[in-house]
């Protein structure tokens, strides 16, 4: 892709959050755009930096951590949003500032232990199998209470919310059901959690932004509509 295209996306869809913020009767800036760039190369991603952007998210930790080594010093923040096997939790722990797709409170146990002091606490989404598909992972949606309760003890994580990928559906009114039921599950913790600083919905894709938007997302992870679809 070539640099423009990049910069004109990222434009664009900066403008339809706003619109969508207006329309929906939120904030002016309250939604954050997270540039996912899996699959995609450092250049590509110090272009989206260069548009603006500041937050990345990635998927697989060696492509990340790569590009990391190569985008130094532009004060990116950088979000792990995909699957968390055990033995990269330490990496994870010491080169990302967010994590997005914690499923199991044994993987919020390594990240606790494994956050170097150095460093701020490890911000938590939980990710939620909020439309209850045997494919996805995530926590089901009547145990994530009990998961929160458990992650709120750990003093090297921050617990900041909630992350869904509901079943994919052009329905516009079926999407803002499964968002707006990650959202009614975040009231929920955040009546038990009182001190918890949980103030994250980080959901609403290039197929379904606007609907996330109009339910409560405060961060949508936007991959192909910037960068253009995968192979
Ligand atoms: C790839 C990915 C995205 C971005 O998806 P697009 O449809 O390309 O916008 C968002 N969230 C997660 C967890 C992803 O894996």
């Amino acid at each position: 892709m070539t640099n423009g295209f990049i910069t004109e996306n990222i434009a664009a869809i900066q403008q339809r959050i706003r619109v969508a913020e207006t329309e929906y009767n939120r904030q002016q800036g309250a939604v954050t755009l997270m540039a996912v760039s899996k699959t995609r190369s450092a250049n590509e991603v110090a272009v989206a930096a260069e548009a603006g952007i500041v937050d990345i998210g990635e998927n697989y930790l060696q492509e990340a951590l790569d590009k990391q080594a190569q985008l130094t010093d532009r004060g990116l923040c950088w979000h792990f949003i995909g699957p968390i096997q055990s033995n990269k939790t330490r990496a994870i722990a010491e080169h990302f500032d967010w994590v997005h797709s914690l499923d199991r409170i044994k993987i919020a146990r390594r990240l606790n232990e494994q956050r170097p002091s150095d460093l701020p606490p490890l911000n938590i989404c939980l990710q939620v199998n909020i439309s209850q598909e045997d494919s996805k992972s995530g926590f089901a949606p009547q145990a994530v209470l009990a998961a929160a309760e458990d992650i709120a003890q750990l003093p090297r994580l921050a617990l900041r919310g909630l992350m869904a990928i509901p079943q994919a559906s052009d329905d516009e009114a079926q999407q803002r059901r499964s968002f707006a039921a990650l959202r009614e599950l975040l009231e929920e913790i955040k009546h038990a959690l009182p001190a918890q600083p949980l103030d994250t919905l980080s959901m609403g894709m290039s197929g379904d932004m606007a609907a996330a938007i109009a339910e409560g997302a405060t961060i949508v992870r936007i991959g192909s509509d910037i960068f253009g679809p995968r192979q």
